[in-house]
């Protein structure tokens, strides 16, 4: 990220501000952070913290051992490392000075805002997402195709998956979950976020824990996972069969596959993100299985894996051009078995762009 875009994001953020009447911005751990300086924050009891005055140059507090990590752009904040003994909280404070109004990073540590409180009493806090969320909402083309080239990377090893590379029978689910996490990052990601594979019964439970259960032919198999590469996310699940699947699975599927294709389809410019859920929604429980998708279609993805927009019913934010999301419904039958489709998707003017390509099917497996 050159100076030039960061100077530009925090001259963006101070807009916000300016609009909202807040007079600081302070970002501690989170992606706000990086997203305007590059730099993230260690998740210590030690406070790094960037003072972003509406007005004034902006400062990025730092523990003095951490500063040495720190990338200086100087035009677009100043550098203040602080030694072991002295209060942090307090540097903020009279960096932050007298505000009316101050928003603070939502992911910050309580015991450093409740510091800032007491230091700043007449300050009123509100949330940093209210500043940083319209700006981080919208990916630039830069971003885009990080998000582009980890969905390509998280694409190959789930075409791996379906190409049979992974065994699955006989192992646990928790061993296939750390092949499939090596895999992540044999195909470029920096850390692996997640990776849930759930066999059988256990894929009825959206967010299942790969545990020791051994894998059985016969099986379906749910792996939903992602990492983060040069600071985008990817996120993908793919559902494969061992050997042919019982034809309720395969009528599910059938339904799931043209339930998330429509949703897909359906995400153009100018959509309610509500709107995109019902599409596949709406679907689902035509067919009967309306009860059995437990969630909402899908979430934003960027620097982080759950953000804005959401994909939900009650969200009548209209898509536009750069909002990059997931469209994964699922189908979940408890105690007997568990399907999901997802992909990432950006919303652009000449249509929705599906960033994962890899098959959609439930793709039949023989080991
Ligand atoms: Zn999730
Ligand atoms: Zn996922
Ligand atoms: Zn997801």
């Amino acid at each position: 990220m050159s100076a030039v875009d960061l100077q530009a994001r925090t001259d963006r953020a101070r807009r916000v501000m300016g609009d909202l009447g807040i007079d600081v911005l302070l970002l501690s751990v989170g992606a706000d952070l990086p997203y305007l300086t590059g730099y993230e924050a260690m998740p210590l009891e030690r406070l790094t913290m960037l003072v972003l005055p509406r007005d004034e140059a902006a400062t990025l507090v730092v523990p003095r051992l951490e500063a040495p990590r720190v990338v200086e752009h100087p035009d677009v904040f100043a550098l203040r490392p602080w030694a072991e003994t002295e209060d942090p909280v307090a540097i903020v404070a009279g960096l932050a000075g007298p505000a009316a109004s101050a928003a603070i990073g939502d992911r910050t540590w309580a015991t450093f805002l409740i510091g800032l409180q007491l230091q700043l009493p007449s300050t009123r806090f509100r949330r940093a997402s209210e500043v940083t969320t319209p700006l981080r909402i919208v990916k630039d083309a830069a971003e885009v195709k990080a998000l582009a080239a980890a969905a390509a990377a998280a694409d190959r090893v789930a075409a791996q998956l379906q190409g049979g590379e992974i065994a699955l029978v006989g192992r646990s689910e928790a061993d296939v979950s750390a092949d499939i996490s090596r895999r992540l990052v044999g195909e470029g990601h920096d850390k692996v976020n997640f990776a849930i594979v759930a066999a059988g019964e256990n894929a009825a439970s959206p967010h299942h824990h790969a545990g020791s259960r051994v894998i059985n032919a016969g099986e379906v198999v749910l792996c939903d996972f992602g990492g983060t590469m040069a600071g985008y996310c990817s996120d993908i699940t793919r559902c494969v069969s061992i050997g042919a699947p019982p034809s309720e699975v395969a009528e599910a599927y059938a339904v799931l596959f043209d339930a998330q294709a429509r949703a897909v389809r359906s995400a153009t410019v100018g959509t309610a993100c509500q709107a995109v859920d019902a599409a596949a929604r709406d679907v689902i429980a035509d067919a009967g299985y309306g009860e059995l998708f437990i969630h909402r279609t899908g979430h934003g993805i960027g620097m982080e894996e759950h953000e804005d927009p959401y994909i939900v019913s009650g969200n009548g934010l209209a898509l536009a051009p750069g909002h990059a999301f997931s469209i994964e419904p699922g189908i979940y039958t408890p105690g007997r078995w568990g399907l999901r489709l997802e992909d990432i998707v950006v919303a652009t003017e000449s249509g929705p762009q599906a960033l994962n390509t890899a098959d959609h099917h439930l793709v039949v497996v023989d080991r």
